[in-house]
């Protein structure tokens, strides 16, 4: 049960995908979670309550945060993906800048005033393409790098105090965004899990698993890290 040692964890995005992984893992190890998504989840599970947030909304994400109780843990993992045209009006690259990148920012500077010296914990969801580039998804391989440059800054700034700030790099994952994108390049799953090199695509558990090991105390001198969950993608020569 809840109650005042119980450590709370927000988890932007918590509502389905990788984010929903990530609260139930936290659940299971005893931290009361907040799951904070622009719209609603039909039922969450126990431990885990819904809060209306548009990370965004920069005045929204400083109000939400000056009103947590307690906080141990930001999860920043709401994203947006898509495939641009070059030649498209500019509210894509703007929308999934915002997500993606300034959402984080927003979150994670309003975070640091309520986390705990030496115990608390960013952990920023980036992706394989903070780390490599694919030709049609400008917007999104500029927001994925640019939050590990954002998580190299704050692990910088939080460092003194003994906050850890980490990005966890996933390749493809078992999930909506990911299906979504096989459609765009028109591949089936099966097609997706054979270029990767384990053969296989990965569950959102493993990213889940990932970050509750770096909320533990014993992942206290990782920070300001960018660890790949790709099954060997970006180890390929
Ligand atoms: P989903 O599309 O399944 O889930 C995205 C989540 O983010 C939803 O809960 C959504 O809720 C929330 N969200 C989107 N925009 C906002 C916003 N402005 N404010 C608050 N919440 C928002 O994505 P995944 O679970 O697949 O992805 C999770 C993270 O992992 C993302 O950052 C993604 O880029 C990253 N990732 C995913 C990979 C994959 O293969 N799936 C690979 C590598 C990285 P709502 O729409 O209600 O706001």
């Amino acid at each position: 049960m809840n109650g005042p040692t119980t450590r709370w964890a927000v988890v932007t995005g918590g509502t389905r995908g990788i984010g929903l992984a990530i609260a139930r893992r936290l659940v299971s190890d005893g931290f009361g979670v907040i799951a904070a998504a622009r719209s609603a989840a039909a039922d969450l599970p126990w431990g885990v309550t819904y809060a209306k947030l548009d990370v965004t909304d920069r005045a929204a994400v400083d109000a939400f945060f000056a009103g947590l109780p307690k906080l141990d843990l930001l999860v920043n993992n709401a994203g947006l993906a898509g495939a641009q045209d070059n030649d498209a009006d500019d509210a894509l690259w703007h929308a999934i800048l915002a997500t993606n990148l300034t959402g984080a920012w927003y979150c994670s500077r309003a975070a640091l005033t309520r986390l705990p010296d030496r115990t608390g914990r960013i952990v920023n969801i980036s992706s394989v393409l903070g780390l490599r580039g694919v030709p049609d998804q400008p917007a999104y391989v500029a927001a994925k790098h640019g939050l590990i440059g954002l998580t190299r800054a704050m692990a910088m700034q939080a460092a003194p105090r003994g906050i850890t700030v980490n990005a966890i790099c996933p390749g493809w994952v078992d999930t909506e965004m990911a299906t979504q994108r096989f459609g765009e390049i028109g591949i089936t799953a099966d097609e997706a899990a054979a270029g990767v090199p384990v053969g296989r695509i990965a569950s959102p558990w493993e990213v889940a698993d990932m970050v509750a090991f770096l909320a533990r105390a014993g992942a206290g001198s990782i920070t300001g890290q960018a660890i790949p969950i790709d099954g060997g993608a970006t180890a390929r020569a």
